[in-house]
This record gives C-alpha cells, sequence and structure tokens, in this order.
C-alpha cells in the first residue's frame, strides 16, 4: 500500500523498487474520487497524470537521474497558468478561458519531473480567507466538514490536509497560503517578495502577490522551494542575483525571536490560541533561545493600509476582465462598446470581488487619493523601516498564524468587516515583503488544528524554513 511522508522517502522508495510513479497517481486519483464532496478540485488531470508517471517510471527504469520534483504529484491553485489547460480564478469571468503559455513557476516544476495531478478551488481571484467566494462553491475542511478551509487558497490546503496530492502551489498576497495551512493543519509557506517569478500568476494586487507552497513537511517546501525560486527575465520584480541564502549557523544555535506583545494580548484572539503560544514561547526560553516582548505601535494600521492599497491595485488589475479580451462575454445585445462592459463585468463578477474593485476605485479616485492611497503607502513605508530596526535585533518574528481556529461554513460570510480584521497577523509579511511560514505545531481542545507563524528578514527564506525544523523538533510533533 502506498504511503507518504516526504520526497527524500518518495524517491528512495522509488530507487529501491519498493514504489512506482504511476502507482502513486492512482493512489492519489483514488483519494481525490472519495473525497469529491469536499470540492477541491476544479478540474482532475488523470489521464495526463498517469501517462506522465508512466512515461517517468520507464526513464527511472532506463537508468535516467531523478529530477528533484521526478514524479512528485502537485496540485495547482487556479490562478497559476499551466499551458493549454483551463485556467479559470475560480471566476465565471474566465469560464472556458484556456492558459496560452505557463507560469514560470509551472514549467520549472515540469521541467524537474513534477505530476501536476489538477487545478484547486480557490476564492475568486483569490480575494477571501474562507474559500466561500468561489464561482464553484465552498471547499470544506477536511477535519470537520461543516467548517471552512481558510481561504484563498483552501482547495490547495485540503489537497494536502486529506492526502490528494504531495504538494499544492498556491498564492498568498495577504495570507491566502499561511491561513489555510493553519485551519488544515499543515506547513504553509510565503517566500520573500521577489523570490519566486509572478509571470503567469493571475494578478490580485501586485506589489503583494507571491507563490507560495503547501506541504505537509518543512522539508518538502524547501525541495520545491530550490526548484521553483529564483530569477526570470519575465518578472523584473524577482531579486536579481537572488541565491537563495544559505543560513549562517549561529553558536550554538541559539536564536533570537520576539514577539509582539500587543499582539498576543489582542482582544480578537482565541485564548487558547494565546496561551498556547505563551506557553511555547517559555519552552524555547528553557532551551536557550532569546524571546524579547516587543510592543508593536503600527499593529492596528495593518488591516486598513493591507485593504486599502490591495484593493487599489485590483481595481487596476482586473480591469483587463472586460469581455473583450479574456473569457466570458455578455451575450445580451448592446449597441455601444461601454454597456458591452458593464454587463459583462456586473453578471459575470462575483459580490466580493465587485466590492474590493468599488473599494478599490473609490480610494484611488481624485477627491480621496491623498486622504487613503497615500495615507496607506505611507504607513507601509513605516512599517517596512520599523521591520528593519527589528531584524537588527532578532533573527525571527514570531506571531499567531490566525486569531481563531477554522470557524463553521457562513458564520462570516456576512460580515465582511470581521473576515478582513481576521487577517491581522498574516498581512504584514506581504506589506513588508518578508517570508513567513504557518507550522501546525497545536491543537485546541475541541481537536481543531491551528499554527505558530513565523519569519524572517527578507531574503533570509533558507533561514525561515530551518528554524521551522528546529521549533518543530522543539514542539515534539513529527511532521503530519
Ligand atoms: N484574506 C486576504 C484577502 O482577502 C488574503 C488573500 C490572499 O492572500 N490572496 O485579501
Amino acid at each position: 500500500m502506498f504511503s507518504y511522508n516526504s520526497i527524500q522517502n518518495y524517491h528512495t522508495n522509488l530507487l529501491n523498487g519498493r514504489t512506482t510513479c504511476v502507482e502513486a497517481v492512482e493512489y492519489y486519483l483514488q483519494k481525490i474520487s472519495v473525497s469529491a464532496h469536499l470540492n477541491v478540485w476544479l478540474e482532475v488531470f488523470a489521464d495526463e497524470a498517469l501517462e506522465k508517471a508512466l512515461q517517468l517510471d520507464l526513464l527511472r527504469e532506463m537508468g535516467h537521474p531523478l529530477g528533484k520534483l521526478h514524479g512528485v504529484v502537485i496540485g495547482i491553485k487556479d490562478v497559476i497558468c499551466y499551458k493549454d489547460h483551463k485556467l479559470s480564478a475560480s471566476s465565471k469571468i474566465l469560464e472556458n478561458f484556456t492558459s496560452v503559455y505557463s507560469a514560470t513557476a509551472t514549467q520549472k516544476i515540469l521541467d524537474e519531473g513534477a505530476i501536476i495531478v489538477g487545478r484547486q478551488n480557490c476564492d475568486e481571484f483569490a480575494m477571501g480567507s474562507s474559500n466561500e467566494n468561489s464561482a464553484y462553491g465552498a471547499v470544506k475542511n477536511a477535519i470537520d466538514e461543516e467548517r471552512v478551509p481558510g481561504g484563498s487558497s483552501g482547495g490547495s490546503a485540503v489537497a494536502v490536509q486529506a492526502g490528494m496530492c504531495m504538494i499544492s502551489l498556491g498564492s498568498d498576497t495577504g495570507g491566502s497560503v499561511r491561513q489555510p495551512a493553519d485551519f488544515c493543519g499543515i506547513v504553509g509557506f510565503k517566500p520573500s517578495y521577489g523570490t519566486i517569478s509572478r509571470y503567469g500568476l493571475i494578478a490580485y494586487a501586485s506589489s503583494f502577490d507571491q507563490i507560495g507552497i503547501l506541504a505537509c513537511c518543512v522539508e518538502d517546501v524547501q525541495t520545491v522551494l530550490k526548484v521553483i525560486a529564483g530569477q526570470d527575465e519575465f518578472d523584473s520584480t524577482v531579486f536579481q542575483n537572488y541565491l537563495l541564502k544559505e543560513p549562517i549557523g549561529t553558536q550554538e544555535n541559539k536564536y533570537r525571536f520576539c514577539y509582539f506583545s500587543n499582539a498576543l494580548e489582542h482582544s480578537s484572539l482565541d485564548p487558547q490560541i494565546a496561551s498556547s503560544i505563551q506557553q511555547f514561547i517559555e519552552s524555547l526560553k528553557v532551551e536557550g533561545h532569546t524571546v524579547a516582548p516587543v510592543e508593536f505601535d503600527l499593529l492596528d494600521y495593518i488591516v486598513p493600509a493591507y485593504y486599502v492599497l490591495t484593493t487599489a491595485e485590483a481595481s487596476s488589475n482586473l480591469s483587463r476582465y472586460d469581455g473583450i479580451k479574456y473569457g466570458a462575454r455578455s451575450t445580451q445585445n448592446t449597441e455601444d462598446i461601454t454597456t458591452l462592459y458593464k454587463q459583462t463585468r456586473s453578471k459575470a463578477f462575483g459580490p466580493e470581488v465587485k466590492r474590493r474593485i468599488l473599494l478599490g476605485t473609490f480610494v484611488l479616485s481624485a477627491g480621496y487619493f491623498d486622504a487613503y492611497f497615500t495615507k496607506a503607502q505611507q504607513v507601509r513605508k513605516l512599517l517596512t523601516l520599523k521591520t528593519q530596526e527589528l531584524f537588527k535585533d532578532f533573527d525571527a518574528i514570531i506571531l499567531p498564524t490566525v486569531p481563531t481556529p477554522a470557524f463553521k461554513l457562513g458564520e462570516k460570510k456576512n460580515d465582511p468587516i470581521e473576515m478582513f480584521l481576521a487577517d491581522i497577523y498574516t498581512v504584514y509579511a506581504n506589506l513588508v515583503g518578508i517570508p513567513g511560514i504557518s507550522i501546525p505545531l497545536f491543537n485546541t481542545k475541541e481537536g481543531l488544528p491551528f499554527g505558530l507563524q513565523l519569519m524572517t528578514s527578507q531574503q533570509n527564506d533558507l533561514l525561515l524554513l530551518r528554524l521551522s525544523n528546529l521549533l518543530t523538533k522543539l514542539s515534539g510533533r513529527q511532521p503530519a
């Protein structure tokens, strides 16, 4: 019987003849079919995946060296282009749209032998925190099917959680990889802004967006990151000459952590989450690490700045969906093009996307630009400066990932402000461009998982992964 715990182990098993890529793909297709009610997949590439597995098995038997992701079964969030495959962003406006090229990240995983098994459900245009904003219905959390999986990469998180693929690629503009990973009890990693090319990633808010990795262990995240990171002639925001910096060990590997004291005392934070993290901090101190509280006086400005800036960028990015260039077009009879735009966009965008386009247009409008957009940019600058100062004294920041564990489907649907506020701990990393990860260290007494969020300074992604390994070991938790 096929079982999986890491890419490295899987490769050892392949080389020893204990399993084959075909066996792996058949195993995952079976899991996908019994879990269809979770609504994770918008499309499964079953035949293609099996065919590729067969080819890989043959190549291996002929003695070809293994690609770094040889036979690794990967699902991709439906905002990442895969040439000649459909791409919808879980929106009706892209219904029947087919990618004409592959994202750089997609191409890189394919070049290393990955098998892409399907495209995953998400919030429409990656806007949301519960996956309830998908035009193709909500995704259910496999631990408790009455609960949300988080969002916007909800399908990607449940796919890993419920063992329907080895790895998922998601996107994280304000927490969309880390938050669903937290709700589903898996690892979710967002790299530094500029680490992975955004070429072929559908844009939500371009100065925030990054492709992220969802996996069952930190080791797998590192393997995939090393494949997909790096310069790309199609995305000038990727760090030039950026090599993932190998972290330098500190003396006896003792590190300096800080946490935001006002975040851990925040009224919105579930007391079980607060106390688990406090206890964990104490155990870090016992191990000889430094953990210091920092009063982060800009905390309350983080969510407003994020929603002003991302909606502004979204209103501009989404103007391209006009019924002419891409996807769906209104079939109502009309004489003029403006009416055609209006009809198409009114009909084919969902309510959350419309809300954000309207908000973004408002904050960019002549009368309000300085009051909102400029102000929010100033907040972003202050946050960045403050963060740079912090990393002079500390190696990493500890925060909760989300203030509460997974909530019930429908519970927050009618309260957008409450939904927005719950992004308080994740959007910070995107505002300042640093890497962040959610590692599944805890459970509530009701058995719901939640994670610890860790962040390091920009371009220190590998240090972040090393620390995540260290903390996972310390917690005594086996990778899921
Ligand atoms: N929940 C956040 C939002 O709705 C984050 C989304 C994301 O990271 N794509 O904007």
